[in-house]
């Protein structure tokens, strides 16, 4: 059954008023806050105050607004935004473990937050098992009696890969660990915490900024787990200090608004796309086709109306043709030759070389990450027949597809 669960729903029925009665919450422009009282500047640094602010960086009316919205959108008490997707990542963890930890991740994973687990987080003694997220039984072979967390994408990057968040989050409380689950690759249409994560993360960089402007990010979670990362004397968000600036907190917001009209175009122009080169005889790598080895399971976790999302990605056969496609590609204007997701304009990038070469070529390999492969990141084209007609003839150009091919379609 998928979820009955209503996301943008939730972010709707927030209102917000500004100073002035404002559509818009009024921009916080200080760094720092008065207090009336001296005791309650005391007393808000030990943390016994609702509702003052104390200096940015612990929090900001435009940073908790928005935080406010993430959290609806995921079902948890609470959120902290913070500056970048990373920043996020490197907090909840640096939060949750501490030196003799133990991590279970998923091996496709972003690559950034690869680097992290393998060369990174060792330095403080958290050491980190890569596993077939996929592989349940791996997960929990994996467990020792040091392991603190289950660390997964909702929907991987870049192959795609679909976890079983149900399924990890009732093995992580057997074992009484956190879930934490990055849902960067799907807003909306999959909500993790419902599922039963305790942590969801996302980079607020891609699809729910949307507009390519900014790195941001955010952590939704219980009220304890957020506060606790706040905490002036031991929050690993107030003291690693990567604070999101309120101008640009107020911005992210406003583009939320559109999120789910955003997401639906994405997904509708992803599934089209999908379905119709796999017709030309492309083995496409797409969460919507019946092909996709997780697309039962998907169906069964995700919210219907967002669909499987607007990433997909195929193997052009090698990476000298990946490289040729997406310079024609780009050349005639389908996108650009970049990495990140979620812009209005289709992304792509070959991520062997690019988004995960920080992971070793072997592993690459291990995962089923080939050189040829090409990571799309499709845009809200307003007429999609339009560009497939464009990119079938960038393949048929190259010799990816051949005449022959068409003939059926
Ligand atoms: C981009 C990305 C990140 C990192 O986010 P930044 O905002 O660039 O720091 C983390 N996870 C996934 C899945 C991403 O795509």
């Amino acid at each position: 059954m998928a979820s009955d669960f209503k996301p943008a729903d939730r972010i709707q029925d927030l209102q917000y008023f500004g100073e002035f009665g404002g559509v818009n919450p009024s921009i916080s422009d200080s760094s720092t806050y008065t207090f009336l009282a001296a005791k309650s500047m005391m007393d808000t640094f030990e943390g016994n105050t609702e509702g003052c602010y104390l200096y940015s960086r612990h929090s900001s009316p435009s940073n908790l607004y928005l935080g406010q919205a993430l959290a609806a959108m995921e079902g948890t008490e609470s959120a902290n935004v913070t500056s970048s997707g990373m920043g996020a990542i490197t907090a909840a963890l640096m939060q949750i473990c501490q030196a003799g930890d133990h991590i279970i991740s998923a091996r496709t994973i972003y690559g950034g937050t690869y680097a992290y687990f393998k060369n990174f987080a060792p330095k403080f003694g958290m050491n980190t098992s890569f596993v077939d997220i996929t592989n349940l039984e791996q997960v929990e072979n994996a467990i020792n009696e040091h392991t603190k967390v289950i660390y997964c994408e909702s929907v991987s990057n870049p192959l795609l890969e679909v976890a079983d968040i149900k399924s990890l989050a009732k093995i992580a409380k057997k074992y009484d660990l956190k879930l934490v689950v990055d849902n960067t690759f799907s807003p909306l249409s999959i909500s993790p915490a419902i599922l039963g994560a305790d942590i969801v993360i996302h980079s607020l960089t891609k699809f729910i900024n949307g507009t390519s402007d900014t790195v941001a990010g955010v952590i939704c979670a219980s009220k304890e787990f957020i506060d606790a990362t706040r905490n002036v004397n031991d929050g690993a968000c107030m003291l690693l200090g990567s604070v999101m600036d309120s101008l640009r907190s107020a911005s992210v917001l406003k583009n939320m608004r559109t999120l789910h009209i955003r997401m639906k175009k994405h997904s509708e122009n992803a599934m089209y796309l999908a379905e119709k080169f796999e017709q030309d005889g492309i083995k496409m790598i797409y969460p919507g086709l019946k092909s996709h080895p997780q697309h039962a399971l998907f169906k069964s976790l995700y919210n219907p109306q967002y669909g499987f999302g607007g990433m997909l990605a195929f193997d052009a056969g090698s990476l000298e043709k990946a490289d040729e496609l997406m310079e024609l590609m780009q050349k005639r204007n389908l996108g650009y030759l970049a990495v990140s997701l979620g812009f209005y304009k289709t992304l792509f990038n070959a991520p062997g070389t690019a988004t995960s070469s920080e992971i070793p070529v072997e592993e690459q390999e291990a995962m089923g990450l080939t050189n040829g492969l090409i990571r799309f990141s499709i845009g809200l084209d307003n007429d999609i027949e339009r560009t497939y007609a464009t990119m079938k003839q960038c393949m048929l150009d190259l010799n990816i597809l051949q005449e022959k091919a068409t003939v059926q379609a």
